[in-house]
């Protein structure tokens, strides 16, 4: 499936003003006045902020949490955007939030993981929107779900949105994990596949949700040539109201920033390109080897196919496909070569083979 959103001005404006990374911090939920202000004032002063965050509704799993100011913290942003001329952002989750935000002046918007998940929502928010030119920012859904992704993003782009951009804060993970949500980076390769045109920003402090992790999770975000970052940030982290143990003071923020790597998409000299080329000959060699032995395999089984159907055996046999699970992981293990890729790699590549001798007795059945 490809994209069906169209190549428009989208959020690059924004983001080719300031150097890289393009970064949006603040708190997770503004507080109070003070809070606010004071917060916007110190990441101004870092020189490296160009919009500031905070959340006036709280979407929570349960009731009793703090669940945000509503509509007067919108009036406390105005007052630091006076106050610093940074502009601002908060997330939105119905049209009743849209009207609000567009009435306090707000620049920008986004649509939180809890949100994009449901398309009534979705759908309700972009049509509030409908002829209004405001970025919109969407974040990924709560699961790993690309397809409830890129559908958001369409809605906005068919109202006529025309800078869109999408927030990766990790998925919910089921299992115990140390990070509070899966990055899962291979699911923003494939939204950057299928929708080159929108930019990408990571929100580390969702994923990491300890602020100890929240610099490994940037570096990884700006190794992959992420647009930008929305990190969370407060005066005094620890007595934050929401989010406590994943937000980071403004001096933490600028520390961050000071020591990330950027790196470019291009090469920067001459010696490492011809490095890089010797080294991707050699890998193409390898990959061209290793589909002339699924060939030669592909040969073979249609081969143990033939005998299956003359003996009247089932395709499936349990005890074989354990003895090559085991086999392959084992080899795997001495090679020093990750089990678990091997292991994926030949689920996959067993899946095939038995669906080829599907194919051949069916063939066969017709005769
Ligand atoms: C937030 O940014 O504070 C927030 C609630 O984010 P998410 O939707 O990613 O959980
Ligand atoms: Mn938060």
């Amino acid at each position: 499936m490809s994209s069906a959103i169209h190549k428009r001005e989208s959020l690059q404006s924004w983001i080719d003003q300031t150097e890289t990374p393009f970064v949006i911090a603040g708190p997770c939920s503004a507080e109070n006045l003070e809070q606010v202000v004071a917060t916007a004032k110190q990441l101004k002063e870092t020189g490296k902020v160009s919009v500031f965050r905070a959340g006036a509704w709280k979407p929570r799993t349960r009731p009793g949490s703090f669940e945000g100011i509503g509509s007067k913290a919108l009036e406390w942003m105005d007052e630091a955007k006076n106050q610093t001329g940074l502009s601002t952002i908060t997330e939105v989750a119905n049209a009743q939030h849209v009207e609000e935000v567009l009435k306090h002046n707000i620049d920008m918007l986004w649509l939180g993981a809890r949100t994009t998940v449901n398309p009534f929502y979705v759908q309700e928010i972009a049509e509030a929107l409908r002829g209004v030119d405001i970025p919109v920012l969407v974040k990924n859904p709560l699961h790993p779900d690309l397809g409830l992704w890129i559908g958001a993003l369409e809605r906005f782009d068919k109202v006529g949105i025309n800078q869109l951009g999408a927030v990766h804060r990790g998925f919910y993970a089921h299992k115990p994990a140390p990070f509070r949500n899966e990055p899962r980076w291979d699911i923003s390769f494939e939204l950057r596949a299928k929708a080159p045109e929108i930019p990408i920003l990571c929100d580390p402090s969702h994923i990491a949700g300890k602020r100890e992790w929240i610099k490994e999770v940037s570096q990884t975000a700006m190794d992959i040539n992420f647009d930008g970052l929305m990190i969370e940030t407060h005066i005094d982290p620890d007595n934050a109201w929401s989010d406590a143990s994943q937000q980071i003071t403004p001096s933490a923020l600028t520390d961050l920033l000071n020591n990330l790597v950027i790196r470019t998409e291009g090469l920067n000299n001459h010696s490492s390109e011809e490095k890089l080329e010797k080294f991707r000959k050699h890998i193409d060699g390898l990959d061209s080897e290793l589909i002339k032995l699924l060939d030669q395999r592909k040969a073979l089984i249609d081969k143990i196919g033939e005998i299956k159907y003359e003996d009247d055996m089932t395709i499936f046999q349990m005890q074989r496909w354990f003895e090559i699970m085991r086999n392959r992981e084992n080899l795997a293990d001495d090679l020093g070569v990750n089990k678990d890729l091997v292991n994926e790699l030949f689920n996959v590549i067993h899946k095939y083979s038995v669906n080829q001798q599907i194919d051949l007795l069916k063939t066969k059945e017709k005769k």
